[in-house]
């Protein structure tokens, strides 16, 4: 992708909305001697539909403590597995996609080891993932940015999604993979991948407090002033 860096006038919304964000919330963010290897982040990433984060914390931990390793996971039948899912909202559709992913990269690489993408350029290394059975978008850019590897590609949460939307910063029907080709090219240039990383926990916070899915309350939101929703929506 060829990144036209500081021309487009939603880099500057993107800056304003980061400054506001940290001085309503604070600073989120997460310490590189905290992040997690690309491995976990990916089976993190695959068992953790529709469930909240701590829960797939404890059930990603929990494989990795009792087995010792991924490969031993993928060699565990796919009931075992939903067993240990049971914090998981979908049990039996996150073992299986689990034991089918790591099979998958156990086929291709002969071991569950991700450190062959630090060679690859970004847009290979999340292709490669996103080939994987039951990884798309979020979850490769999840692998790249939050993980070890601590790249620039930005992590798209339904949150996240909801509000570029509701701001007209990205169309209105973008789905994650379009909302990630609409920002990646108009992120400001000076920004790190870990501030790609703080911006979208602050989004994340945001979306939890004031941009909920429904009755976003925009009369006290710090995004009010570059938003098109906002702008429109009555004043109290
Ligand atoms: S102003 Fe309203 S619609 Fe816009 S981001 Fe804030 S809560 Fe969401």
């Amino acid at each position: 992708m060829q990144l036209d860096l500081g021309s487009d006038p939603r880099t500057d919304v993107l800056r304003q909305l980061q400054a506001g964000l940290i001085a309503r919330f604070g600073r989120i963010v997460r310490p590189l001697d905290k992040r997690r290897s690309p491995e976990w982040v990916l089976v993190h990433g695959v068992i953790g539909a529709q469930t909240k984060t701590a829960a797939s914390n404890a059930s990603t931990d929990g494989l990795l403590g009792e087995f010792g390793s991924w490969n031993a996971v993928a060699a565990v039948a796919v009931e075992e597995i939903e067993q240990r899912l049971q914090r998981q909202t979908f049990p039996s559709v996150a073992a299986k996609r689990l034991s089918d992913c790591l099979n998958a990269i156990i086929a291709q690489r002969g071991t569950v080891d991700l450190r062959h993408l630090s060679n690859l350029d970004l847009e290979q290394a999340m292709a490669w993932l996103e080939s994987l059975p039951g990884v798309a978008r979020k979850n490769s850019a999840g692998v790249m940015n939050a993980s070890t590897f601590n790249r620039k590609a930005m992590v798209i949460d339904g949150h996240h999604r909801r509000i570029m939307q509701r701001m007209g910063i990205v169309p209105a029907k973008a789905d994650t993979a379009k909302t990630y080709d609409t920002l990646m090219p108009i992120v400001p240039e000076e920004w790190s991948a870990a501030d790609m990383d703080e911006h979208h926990l602050l989004l994340k916070k945001l979306g939890q407090t004031h941009c909920r899915p429904r009755a976003p309350q925009c009369d006290a939101c710090p995004a009010r002033g570059n938003c098109d929703t906002g702008r429109h929506a009555e004043r109290p």
